[in-house]
């Protein structure tokens, strides 16, 4: 039998059924019509950013990074409860003005940007966190023609990345970011260009469970920074010093230490160089902020036994559920926290897979973990479905289409 991954706090029975928000999630497909579902847990939301917070030095701004789940609703319960938005396309600067989030408090990296998304950025304000030389004289002039002044940060490659990383997203040849060496001289020229100046992009990685990798690689950021301000002569107004902090999927993984991400930050503060007195420090986050508040709910459709192994058939799959059937971003396929939700903290009775209802063989939801005797009808719970899920799977695969979102 193979292990299941750590199911998040947060969760419990009532009556034997997975309850969410306080409700069991029958209840919740009942009100949503159909399964698949994705429910997200505004409190289990807002007590990540609590906690968060709390851990934090008061100084740390808090951005939310789009991409990890950009569903309208969850976007307006963040603008009240973080600071910035990270976003990385003109589609999800679009979501961000549907919420009503103010743009002066979003900011815009990803490789890539064409002309039309540049220019509606800058015509909102948003702040571009420029990936090339390249594009930061196409955003300056963009800007003149628009008659605006830009608002650019230069995002860095920096020389470093983030141990025990499930991403890498810096350290030697990398798509994303403008080699550190290069940065100072092209900030002269921005600034010397007219554009307003907001400041670095240091991001190093993400999906990282290690406190002390995620401490140093701060404290890394943080004296690049210095170091790219003295050697350019300009001041630092902000600086984004990534994310990275992951949450536990496999058997195994244990949560971060954010104490002592905190502790190890506000010694950073305490000590930071001349340069960087007056500079504004912000983390951007998605998955740690929103994967565990999310539940993906399937029903079985089918119970099959193929040369003695149960196959427990849903209606959903990797189309909404991609990360969970080990298809992005891992090498070893293993098991996500599962559960047959309707028969929620019962024994273990049996070895089955749980399968969706692609036609490939890599939809596979739990491979071969112990169940409770499941049949035609029950639910499935996958968690750590907050991120990650609805927006970076194949819905339209097989015709299938997207699955219910409700936030909670
Ligand atoms: C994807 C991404 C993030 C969010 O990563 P998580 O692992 O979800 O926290 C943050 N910043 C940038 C630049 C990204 O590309």
């Amino acid at each position: 039998m193979k292990a299941l991954g750590p199911i998040p706090a947060g969760y419990e029975a009532i009556d034997g059924v997975l309850a969410v928000a306080g409700r069991p999630v029958t209840e919740w497909v009942e009100e949503a019509g159909e399964t698949p579902l994705f429910l997200y847990s505004a409190d289990l939301i807002r007590a990540r950013v609590a906690q968060l917070r709390a851990a934090m030095p008061e100084q740390l701004a808090l951005h939310y990074a789009v991409k990890a789940n950009p569903f309208g609703p969850v976007l307006e319960l963040f603008s009240g409860l973080v600071d910035g938005f990270d976003i990385a396309s003109g589609g999800e600067l679009a979501l961000v003005q549907a919420a009503g989030i103010a743009s002066a408090r979003v900011s815009f990296a990803g490789p890539g940007k064409r002309d039309r998304e540049l220019e509606a950025a800058i015509a909102a304000g948003v702040t571009l966190n420029l990936e090339s030389e390249a594009e930061a004289w196409r955003a300056i002039a963009i800007a003149e023609t628009l008659g605006m002044t830009p608002r650019l940060a230069i995002r860095v490659n920096p020389s470093f990345d983030l141990k025990g990383s499930g991403m890498k997203m810096g350290g030697g040849a990398k798509q994303f970011g403008i080699d550190a060496e290069r940065v100072p001289a092209l900030a002269r020229e921005i600034v010397a260009a007219g554009a307003e100046w907001r400041g670095f992009h240091i991001f190093a990685g993400s999906q990282a469970l290690d406190a002390s990798a995620i401490a140093d690689t701060q404290a890394q950021a943080i004296a690049l920074a210095a170091q790219l301000a003295q050697e350019s002569g300009i001041a630092v107004p902000h600086c984004n010093l990534g994310g990275g902090m992951g949450i536990p999927y496999f058997p195994g993984d244990m949560p971060v230490d954010v104490t002592l991400v905190g502790e190890r930050l506000a010694e950073q503060f305490a000590a930071l160089p001349d340069e960087l007195r007056e500079t504004e420090f912000c983390m951007e986050l998605g998955r740690y902020l929103v994967g565990e508040a999310g539940v993906y709910v399937t029903r079985i459709v089918d119970r099959k036994v193929s040369h003695g192994e149960v196959f427990l058939v849903t209606d959903g799959g990797l189309h909404h559920q991609l990360a969970a059937s080990g298809n992005f971003g891992t090498v070893v396929r293993r098991n996500y926290p599962v559960a047959i939700a309707t028969r929620y903290g019962a024994e273990v009775e049996e070895e089955a897979s749980v399968v969706g209802c692609l036609c490939t063989p890599l939809d596979r939801l739990a491979d071969k973990a112990g169940f409770p005797q499941a049949d035609v009808g029950d639910l499935v719970a996958v968690f750590c479905a907050g991120a990650y899920g609805a927006s970076a799977s194949p819905s339209a695969f097989l015709g299938q289409g997207a699955a219910v979102e409700l936030l909670v």
